[in-house]
């Protein structure tokens, strides 16, 4: 299950069907298969008829189309065509496959009118990774846009204006504005219509309690099954947050609802105005706050400005910047850094034939491009604001929404708009960043201190062996008279920095809080869980005489480990750099840390926590991971939840829930020098 994997509109899978070849057709045309550029979308008023429970649906679909010699089109495979009339004339129906062209007598305005009707596929035992496809069941339907459930043309642009009617007992909700709404004893109807022309409806329904609030003329809604009405209120009350910021942020949402709609399968899905997200993973603390404002600020970045995704998909990462990363930065600097370093870990991990250029990043398939189209993504933009400064920042990014709203937009479009907001060229910036694959690769060669009249005077070389990256460096010269900060401009493969300092230097740190995407040196890295649990050669030393806690321990290591735990005492660490599992009461692990000669970490934060899990490095880099509680039942708590930290450094609970938790600074590695002894 990956809850957060989002599907921000449908673009893509229309991309697709225009380099498809139309394989048959209700009457032929010689020439001009594709709708001309100049001809105005396609016009489509909808009537559906809908039963869940058996999948049936019918639908009437009058289409307006102008401009045009011919209508070309796709329907999904499920769909039969009872009908079809041009201009109120009926027409002959001659094929049974699912890309067609209808010949238009000229190029005036024509009705054409069609009457589908089919039964939309069970859903039976699907998995997540067919929620690309309409799909139906007792407990909710599902008709994505894309998936051509109306006839759909080349351009994947039209209005729409759609009426859905269903038993009384069932609730369906559309893409586009609620403009009418009836319940009566045997049915319910609703209609949903778009002002601007987009992508074509997703339709959902179900037997859902409906939950409404209305904030500054905006209307927002819960569609959710009955075992969730009790978490309407949060999350109405969270969307409205996120709206409140992203309006404030880039400019007034796009539409006029927000729908939040729980699904069947477990997915995490974005369209315009709604988001669809299963029904296990709503009760989920991170959907409520992270993937939720991810979700709705979607509904500026990939539709209020839609993706050209010919030039690559800019939006994925840009959401994950202003969204999940900036909640981080909410929590404050540490939370930020920790998230920036987690990105960066996860693209050291990154095999390098796996890497790509952000520029061929197009939608998530697999890690792998999560590393690159997200995460690396949104640190681009954090070096983007860096670059040019907040205020330029925000410009930019009004600009490009008002400028793009309701249309397609690519990177150059993107580049063109922080152009402008920073008054400067920024071509070498987009440039470096998203045409290459790879990263930064940092080092500090010689380096020296001296006394001078003015103090002291430290030089040093920085390296990159590669050169054509250029960045703003920032380097931390620790004096004993205090901290300095200094940004310096990296653009070839050797800087060489001077600094003079009345006080004695004590160590120089480049990148201090790993502002620089680049890829890490292996020394550099942060332990996390997962450098002892996936370890074969780990030992776990239980430290307690509670026979209660050792018994709670045993679990939890045997939960925790990715293969059968080694038990031992510490003896058995002795010249040797096996990673180490300790499991060690509140009261006692003083002690067994004393006999590793290490100490509780000065990074954990002070949060209040009854348990919890850190981890570190022995003098021989070896890794180890600390659980501690205060007593049996605090360390019985851990045995559902802490296996799930695995990619992080450090998580404290309380009452069995995570209250902290993160990825330790970089290890000071390369990029640190001690200068105490330098002179
Ligand atoms: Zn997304």
């Amino acid at each position: 299950m990956n809850p957060s994997s989002c599907w921000p509109n449908s673009r893509k899978a229309l991309n697709k069907f225009v380099t498809a070849i139309l394989a048959a057709v209700l009457c032929c045309a010689s020439s001009g298969l594709f709708a001309q550029a100049s001809s105005p979308p396609a016009e489509h008023a909808i009537e559906v008829s809908l039963t869940p429970a058996s999948g049936q649906i019918e639908i009437s679909d009058k289409v307006r189309v102008e401009g045009r010699k011919n209508y070309a089109f796709r329907l999904a495979p499920w769909l039969n065509i009872e009908s079809v009339a041009l201009d109120d004339r009926q027409l002959e129906v001659t094929s049974l496959g699912h890309e067609y062209v209808l010949a238009l007598p000229d190029s005036q305005q024509h009705v054409i009118g069609f009457t589908l009707r089919g039964r939309i596929p069970s859903r039976g035992n699907q998995q997540s990774s067919t929620a690309m496809h309409s799909s139906s069941g007792g407990d909710g339907v599902y008709l994505p846009g894309y998936d051509a459930w109306i006839p759909q043309d080349d351009t994947g642009t039209i209005r729409y204006r759609v009426s859905v009617k269903l038993p009384a007992d069932q609730r369906a909700v559309a893409t586009g504005k609620l403009v009418a709404e009836q319940v009566t004893d045997e049915q319910y109807q609703a209609t949903f219509e778009v002002a601007h022309p987009g992508e074509p409806p997703s339709l959902f329904a179900g037997p859902y309690q409906v939950k409404e609030r209305r904030s500054q003329g905006l209307r927002l809604r819960t569609y959710f099954h009955a075992e969730l009405t009790g978490l309407a209120d949060v999350y109405l009350d969270a969307a409205d947050t996120y709206i409140q910021r992203y309006q404030a942020e880039i400019g007034a949402y796009p539409y006029a609802d927000f729908h939040i709609i729980s699904a069947p399968l477990p997915v995490g899905l974005g369209f315009p105005n709604l988001t669809y997200v299963g029904r296990q993973v709503i009760p989920l603390p991170f959907m409520r706050t992270r993937s939720l404002a991810h979700e709705v600020l979607h509904n500026w970045w990939g539709n209020g400005v839609a993706v050209d995704y010919a030039g690559g998909n800019w939006a994925e990462g840009l959401t994950t910047y202003m969204a999940d990363y900036a909640l981080a930065r909410d929590k404050g600097e540490v939370a930020a850094r920790s998230m920036r370093v987690k990105w960066l870990r996860d693209f050291a991990a990154l095999p390098e034939q796996r890497d790509q250029p952000l520029i061929a990043f197009r939608s998530k398939q697999h890690q792998a491009s999560q590393v690159i189209g997200y995460n690396k993504l949104a640190f681009v933009f954090h070096m983007l604001a860096d670059e040019i400064g907040q205020p330029a920042f925000a410009d930019g990014l009004r600009r490009f929404w008002s400028r793009y709203v309701y249309q397609q937009a690519a990177w150059a479009d993107m580049q063109n708009a922080f152009e402008q907001a920073a008054g400067r060229d920024l071509d070498w910036f987009f440039r470096q960043w998203l045409q290459h694959s790879g990263a930064p690769r940092l080092s500090l060669g010689a380096y020296s201190v001296e006394l001078v009249e003015a103090g002291y005077r430290t030089r040093i070389e920085i390296l990159q062996p590669v050169s054509g990256y250029r960045f703003k460096l920032p380097v931390l010269l620790a004096t004993d008279e205090g901290d300095q900060r200094h940004e310096i401009i990296v653009d070839s493969t050797l800087t060489r920095v001077e600094f003079v300092t009345p006080a004695k230097p004590r160590y120089l740190h480049v990148d201090p809080d790993s502002d620089i995407f680049r890829r890490l040196q292996q020394d550099e890295t942060p332990p996390i869980l997962r450098d002892v649990t996936l370890n074969p050669s780990a030992i776990t030393v239980i430290a307690s005489t509670d026979a209660g806690f050792v018994a709670a321990a045993r679990n939890l290591a045997a939960r925790l480990m990715d293969v059968e735990p080694r038990f031992d005492t510490l003896s058995a660490l002795e010249n040797s750099t096996r990673p180490l599992l300790l499991i060690a009461t509140t009261d006692n692990i003083a002690g067994q840390l004393a006999k590793l000669r290490l100490e509780r970490s000065p990074e954990l934060p002070d949060t209040v926590h009854s348990a919890g899990a850190w981890t570190a490095r022995r003098a021989n880099a070896a890794p180890i991971l600390v659980v501690v509680a205060r007593n049996a039942a605090e360390l019985q708590s851990l045995l559902r939840p802490l296996p799930h930290y695995g990619g992080q450094s450090y998580v404290l609970f309380a009452a069995g829930q995570a209250v902290s938790r993160g990825i330790w600074p970089l290890d000071r590695g390369s990029l640190y020098i001690d200068l105490q002894d330098s002179l």
